[in-house]
């Protein structure tokens, strides 16, 4: 960017030169023309002061110094007198132009341009009381031949005005760029402004991403370290069992034992990494989603069906209520939705409690409430219980088999389906959650 600024400065800064020195050229020349008549004219009032021919002649050869041309021209066109040639063997001077209308009008002038275009003839012409006309001419470089002289002194100060101007150039660019350059390393001071208004919502937009990167890092770098922590505690029950048996510590009894706390704990592993797993599908949206219509309905009695033998085991027991109702979205992420809020209605239940599962259709909506009689959620944990790893009673959900990681993947799914999730819970009473799906 400095690089390509510094070029176009340095251009239209030579372009500018150039213009400038053409254009002066040519106002100069204008300018130089016009005197030029002027003198001419001047010198033609002295030649009127001259009272005879042979005053004449003697001014014609003292002009001769100055490289002023006197000619005098009778009615006819005849030179009668010309201070350079013999006017004897000159041609007649009735067609010149200059001529013609000095004897028409009292005055006249011409300029013209000799072969080589290297010179032009200034004329002034004029007509005298003895009707014959006296005619002043003198030589000047064209403005071609006054351009090229002036070639290498306008070729040497082009130069150095373009010298110039890349110093300008650099240290302007330098300028330029110098709050860009502060802002990109300062993105994180969010108070500094920038120094260019139409700056500031790319600014804004940029600092949004950096700060939404950071956020993203930090998060999965917690997130890593979690899961890590969680793997821990399985990992650790798995050797210690291990370590039992090897060292035949293990009565015969024990055996079963220690082998159905290893196989717990290894369920518990899988449990936990294909949770992980899920979410990191998720988060890079790399989930495979083949969007249909779904029944709701028949997707809750399903689940409901699965989970009656956990539900059993809790001494719980389950209820579907409802008609048929239609949502579109990925059928696996519908079932995993149903599945994760079921089996926390479970678990977070009483013995002799109940989960009721509802679906029913609202305005321009589906709606699917699981109510249960549990634990319920403190009011101040209501707000947090969708973070990973957040959990309200960590023993309770480690024993029941819970990775702190169900919610967090519903509200993901939530988000996909735009659906919206509400929870209404009291300590003690039990919790409802109601998942309302858009029709659409
Ligand atoms: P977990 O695997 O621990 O169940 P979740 O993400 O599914 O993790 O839930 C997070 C926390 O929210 C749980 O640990 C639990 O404390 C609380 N919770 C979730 N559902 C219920 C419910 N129906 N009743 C009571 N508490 C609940």
């Amino acid at each position: 960017m400095k690089k390509k600024i510094n070029k176009m400065l340095v251009l239209i800064a030579a372009l500018a030169i150039l213009f400038t020195v053409i254009l002066i050229t040519f106002v100069y020349y204008d300018l130089f023309q016009k005197q030029m008549v002027e003198d001419l004219r001047g010198y033609h009032f002295i030649a009127q002061s001259c009272e005879n021919q042979e005053q004449l002649e003697k001014m014609g050869q003292r002009m001769m110094l100055s490289n002023v041309r006197m000619t005098i021209v009778s009615m006819d066109g005849n030179v009668i007198y010309d201070n350079e040639a013999d006017q004897s063997i000159m041609v007649n001077h009735g067609e010149r132009p200059e001529i013609v209308q000095a004897f028409k009008t009292g005055e006249g002038h011409a300029v013209r341009r000799s072969e080589t275009l290297a010179k032009n003839t200034f004329y002034y012409a004029s007509k005298l009381d003895d009707e014959t006309v006296i005619r002043m001419a003198r030589d000047a470089g064209s403005v071609y031949s006054i351009l090229q002289s002036a070639m290498p002194s306008l070729i040497g100060t082009l130069l150095l005005l373009v010298v110039m101007s890349i110093v300008i150039a650099h240290f302007l660019t330098k300028r330029l760029i110098a709050p860009i350059e502060r802002l990109a390393s300062n993105l994180d001071e969010s108070e500094d402004e920038s120094d260019y208004e139409e700056l500031t919502p790319f600014v804004t937009t940029i600092r949004q991403q950096h700060q939404d990167i950071i956020k993203s890092a930090r998060m999965r770098q917690e997130f890593t370290a979690n899961v890590s922590h969680e793997l821990k505690t399985p990992l650790t029950s798995i050797m210690g069992y291990a370590e039992l048996i090897e060292n035949g510590m293990a009565e015969a009894e024990d055996v079963t034992r220690f082998a159905s706390g290893i196989r717990n704990s290894a369920a518990r592993l899988l449990t936990l990494i294909n949770d992980t797993i899920r979410l990191s599908e998720m988060d890079d949206g790399n989930a495979d989603m083949v969007m249909e219509q779904l029944n709701l309905y028949e997707m809750a009695k399903y689940c409901v069906e699965m989970m009656e033998m956990s539900a059993s085991k809790h001494k719980v027991s389950m209820e579907l209520q409802g008609t048929d109702c239609f949502v579109t979205g990925d059928r696996q992420q519908l079932e995993e939705l149903l599945y994760n809020l079921c089996d926390n209605a479970i678990r977070y239940n009483n013995p002799g409690g109940e989960v009721v599962v509802e679906v029913s259709a609202a305005e321009g909506a589906s709606v699917l409430v699981v109510r249960d009689t549990g634990i319920g959620i403190p009011k101040e944990h209501q707000d947090r219980i969708f973070e990973r790893f957040y959990r309200v009673d960590k023993s309770r959900s480690k024993s029941t088999g819970g990775t702190g990681l169900g919610l967090a993947i519903v509200k993901h799914i939530i988000t996909g389906f735009n659906a919206k999730i509400e929870v209404n819970s009291e300590v003690g009473r039990g919790t409802t959650i109601k998942v309302t799906f858009p029709n659409k």
